[in-house]
């Protein structure tokens, strides 16, 4: 089978592309495992400005359910009250602070148009065992022994490329070493529509509104910080009770709690011969500002802009290396800077507290300074 494009992986990064470069007229093989196991990730997402004018732009902006406008963001420094607080507001600040949807709805909005697209062809439970270049085409074979060829592979297999691997690709780490809590919880008080951070010691709790009395919780904690007992199942929202000084009113927990490590990463190259890494199989950053996706999708903006910009065709091996300079650049700038902000806030001494509590309060009188800080979240943290 011949075609322009494959592209490994279906996760949002990969349908978002295959559905990008099919308004670009390119015809796109996608390979997905196993489409099933990736449809049970149900994770809740902020999504930035510029990720929504993506989605717009492939036109499933509309179809995606629930989608809650944030009214605003409130972040705490240690403690719940105002003393310690930045706060910004949609009205306040003239800016829309950002945007809450689920996975499971973005995928199935995707889905819906991948399925109708006739330049898109789906192969779910499917694997390749062999990728070999030959003249000017990509040639892979699949598990199921189907021979694809085409003139560029894109991976979008997420945090375990197996062909960042096979082409012996190296991952520069950031370790956290923290691990991070994620699950759900209702609330009897309404959250009115936002989003909190609290920077514990312990390190950084996220609470994303999902709806009035719902949130999506990521709590990470630093491993010297971590006791099974008080972030168990049993004791989590007795935790985030203390934490919000019981501000939501009665809290339960309505989801299992799933932990892992936070590692963060950045591949040493984006690219090799014909083969482009994206989203997740590039790149991935601590979930402090809920920036993951939406770097992907920067990614996928540029490569579509590359594209555009030579109309529309591949016109050499080394087309998208510019995609692999500039994004290498702007996702590991983006990874120094949420770094740095873990760091900063974990610091623990009482001059580092106090100069930090100075500066939150300045920002927080700055109508000016707050504008800024949402206008670069909402261009996924990318200064150019
Ligand atoms: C706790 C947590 C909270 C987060 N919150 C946010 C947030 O609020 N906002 C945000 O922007 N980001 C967030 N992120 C990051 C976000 O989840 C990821 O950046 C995003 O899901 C990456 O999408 P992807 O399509 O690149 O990879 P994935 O979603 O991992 O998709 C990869 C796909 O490839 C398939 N695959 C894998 N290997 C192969 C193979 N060998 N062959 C064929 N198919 C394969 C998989 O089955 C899957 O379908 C968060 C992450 C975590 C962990």
């Amino acid at each position: 089978m011949k075609t322009d494009v494959i592209i490994v992986g279906s996760g949002i990064i990969g349908m978002s592309l295959a559905l990008s470069l099919s308004l670009k007229k390119k015809k796109v093989v996608i390979i997905e495992k196993n489409f099933s196991n990736a449809l049970k990730i149900n994770r809740v997402y902020s999504i930035s400005e510029k990720t929504k004018n993506f989605f717009n732009d492939i036109e499933i902006w509309q179809d995606i359910a629930s989608i809650n406008r944030l009214n605003g963001m409130k972040l705490f420094y240690r403690k719940f009250n105002d003393n310690n607080l930045l706060s910004f507001s949609s009205e306040e600040n003239n800016n829309n602070v950002g945007y809450i949807a689920q996975s499971k709805n973005i995928i199935s909005s995707l889905l819906g148009k991948i399925e109708k697209d006739k330049n898109i062809n789906f192969l779910d439970n499917c694997e390749i065992i062999n990728l070999d270049e030959i003249k000017k085409n990509v040639k892979v074979i699949t598990r199921n022994n189907k021979t694809i060829e085409a003139e560029y592979l894109f991976s979008c297999e997420g945090v375990n490329s197996k062909l960042k691997e096979k082409l012996e690709i190296e991952n520069i780490y950031d370790y956290y070493d923290s691990k991070a809590l994620v699950f759900n919880i209702s609330h009897e008080k309404s959250n009115k529509g936002i989003a909190y951070q609290i920077f514990l010691e312990s390190g950084p709790v996220a609470f994303l509104p999902i709806s009035s009395n719902l949130f999506s919780m990521v709590v990470s904690v630093k491993n010297n910080f971590f006791d099974n007992e008080k972030f168990s199942e049993n004791n989590i929202c007795k935790f985030i009770a203390k934490i919000t000084n019981n501000k939501f009113g009665k809290i339960e927990l309505i989801t299992k709690l799933i932990s892992f490590d936070l590692i963060g990463y950045d591949a040493e190259r984006y690219e090799k011969g014909r083969v482009l890494f994206v989203g997740d199989s590039a790149h991935s950053v601590h979930p402090l500002a809920g920036m993951g996706l939406n770097l992907g999708v920067s990614d996928i903006i540029e490569i579509m802009s590359i594209t555009n910009k030579n109309n529309n065709t591949f016109d050499s091996g080394k087309f998208f290396s510019g995609y692999a300079r500039k994004q290498k650049i702007v996702n590991k700038k983006a990874r120094q800077q949420l770094k740095f902000i873990e760091k900063i806030y974990s610091i623990e001494n009482s001059l580092a507290n106090k100069i930090i509590r100075t500066a939150m309060f300045n920002m927080q009188k700055s109508n000016y300074l707050k504008e800024k800080i949402i206008k670069h979240a909402n261009n996924n943290l990318t200064f150019f």
